[in-house]
């Protein structure tokens, strides 16, 4: 069974945490409407007002002008996501982490320990609001289409149990645009064709939808029965792990766009660490205004998940692109793929590092070693008192984060 697990209007709910006064007001984390900034997230009451992400700020502005603008504290969400995190993997090892907020739990075989799936969904979403006063949104079915769906469907504060049996009668009167990949074309293409509901497509021949969607037919309406056979893939099974943040508006200033990417690749190797991965190969990717996007790779001699080691690759990836020139940025992002699987890596302890000197490799390694795992150490037990090296805590406020 799969769990969809996904924080509602995850950074708007975590400052009205922050800041209780704001509780009941309309609120959104986003850019300046002055510097052409766009919504991130819209608090509940905010969206009564018809305020959604990726809105600019200045028409939300329009819709309410009492509305609270706040700007964006990346540190902080991470913080929080790596604390949501913490709650669903006593559950299960098999998570599958789509953004900061969302993430897909394979519980199948850990209903022997706690309980059928909606019974975990339940004792997950209560520690949610217990441990860390925030509400999270469930969907529990037998496969992640479904589940993505039932999560959503009673938003905010939602709790949706899919049995194996009832998937049909939960999806056949949603919308097609429900169907993952049916964006505004296919859905006016389909609604031409008078196919609204699932439904709808469901009992359409097969032969039209072949002839009109082709291959990508096929998967709609198998998608429209239910049938879904993707796994949850954790992030130690995955080939690689990244992460990007897209501006809400565009960025050529290099000590941001530095910040930016030193807080991608805390969260990246910290991800890597968790998962006990080593990679070398690593990646930098940045899309431009005009939506081009570039990738940069660069290989190590050897596999790493230290921080250190990781930034100044990736840094070097980003200034050369500096030197040869940057249009504005849209979106930044770091990966760390070539994973090395096999051996367990050696465990440091924490002061075992006698002197150390980045003059010398081995001693450099210790100390980075150290460093990550005092880092990691601290940031498990403390919670939100975030340890982030300094350069990471100079960023303008994204439009989002996976
Ligand atoms: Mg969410």
């Amino acid at each position: 069974m799969i769990i969809h697990a996904d924080m509602d209007a995850f950074f708007a709910s975590v400052e009205i945490r922050e800041q209780p006064a704001l509780r009941g007001r309309p609120v959104v984390v986003g850019g300046r409407a002055e510097s052409r900034g766009v919504v991130a997230a819209a608090s509940y009451v905010a969206r009564q007002y018809g305020i959604r992400s990726a809105m600019p700020t200045a028409t939300a502005l329009k819709r309410c002008p009492e509305l609270v603008v706040l700007p964006g504290r990346m540190a902080l969400y991470s913080e929080v996501s790596r604390q949501i995190q913490d709650i669903f993997a006593r559950y299960t090892p098999l998570i599958e982490p789509l953004s900061l907020d969302e993430a897909f739990l394979d519980v199948t075989a850990s209903t022997v320990l706690f309980g059928p799936a909606s019974q975990i969904a339940r004792d997950i979403k209560q520690a949610v609001m217990k441990e860390l006063k925030l509400v999270i949104s469930m969907g529990v079915a037998s496969n992640k289409f479904v589940a993505k769906i039932a999560s959503d469907v009673q938003k905010p504060d939602g709790f949706v149990v899919v049995e194996a049996a009832g998937i049909q009668a939960f999806l056949d009167p949603l919308p097609v645009s429900r169907l993952w990949g049916v964006g505004k074309v296919t859905e006016k293409k389909l609604r031409a064709r008078q196919i609204h509901s699932i439904a709808d497509l469901r009992h359409a021949p097969e032969s039209f939808i072949r002839q009109h969607f082709g291959q990508y037919g096929e998967q709609l309406r198998q998608l429209a029965r239910g049938y879904d056979p993707r796994a949850v893939i954790t992030e130690r099974d995955a080939k690689s792990i990244s992460r990007e943040t897209t501006f809400a508006q565009d960025i050529n200033d290099v000590e941001i766009l530095s910040g930016v990417l030193s807080s991608l690749t805390e969260q990246v190797a910290w991800r890597m660490r968790r998962q006990n991965v080593q990679g070398r190969t690593v990646q930098l990717k940045l899309r431009f205004d005009n939506f081009h996007t570039i990738t940069r790779v660069h290989s190590l001699s050897a596999a790493t998940h230290h921080t250190r080691d990781l930034w100044r690759t990736v840094r070097q990836l980003l200034n050369k692109e500096i030197t040869s020139g940057l249009p504005p940025i849209r979106l930044i992002g770091m990966g760390v793929g070539g994973f090395d699987t096999g051996e367990p890596h050696e465990q440091l302890g924490l002061f075992d590092t006698p002197h150390t000197d980045d003059a010398n490799p081995d001693a450099a390694h210790s100390k980075a070693e150290s460093i990550d795992k005092i880092t990691d150490d601290i940031n498990h037990r403390f919670g939100n008192k975030l340890l982030l090296r300094a350069r990471g805590l100079r960023r303008p406020r994204p439009a989002s984060t996976r």
